[in-house]
């Protein structure tokens, strides 16, 4: 890491003269996250997320919109509540979850590597998120790589439809239910 740290790094996407925000000083209690407080749960409603798949427990979401990465997607539980708050049964299956969920993404191809993650700081639903880096960016790699997703150029639409209904099939290879149209 050069010195200075990420803002100097080959991984971070911006150059030039930045200065670093100051701080705020903390907000406590902190304001309550969708979900919470009487807030809309956006995690429960699926408003606007297409659902891909989903079986009994479990769905993953895409989004409608492309991003500048090639493929990304959402894994939640379909019940109301926050990683904390899994059933032990669903706490027991989250593994073998995220191990389907990158499988799916990369079987699509040309994928270097599926970045898994977890913040919460929006909605009190769980939820992970899957971001596929392109084979050999090595630019793109490690934690900034969402922020390079806000630059890139969007992945065309249809393109982007097409990789989320190849997402939702490879999921339904193993269970579940694809919720997707015939092939285009
Ligand atoms: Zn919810």
């Amino acid at each position: 890491m050069p010195e200075g740290g990420v803002p100097f790094a080959e991984i971070f996407p911006y150059e030039g003269d930045i200065r670093i925000k100051e701080l705020d000083a903390p907000v406590l209690p902190e304001p309550p996250r969708d979900g919470e407080g009487g807030r809309p749960c956006h995690g429960c409603q699926d408003d606007g997320a297409p659902v891909l798949w989903s079986d009994e427990h479990w769905k993953v979401r895409g989004f409608a919109e492309p991003e500048g990465v090639p493929a990304q997607v959402m894994l939640l539980p379909r019940e109301h509540g926050d990683l904390a708050d899994l059933p032990p049964a669903r706490a027991a299956e989250l593994g073998g979850m995220l191990q389907r969920v990158e499988r799916a993404v990369m079987a699509l191809g040309g994928i270097g590597r599926v970045h898994v993650n977890r913040w919460g700081d929006g909605g009190s639903h769980f939820h992970v998120w899957f971001i596929a880096r392109p084979a050999g960016m090595l630019q793109l790699r490690g934690t900034c790589l969402p922020l390079w997703g806000d630059v890139l150029p969007k992945v065309p639409l249809e393109e982007w439809e097409e990789t989320n209904r190849r997402i939702a099939l490879a999921l339904a290879g193993e269970g579940g239910t694809a919720h997707v149209g015939p092939a285009s």
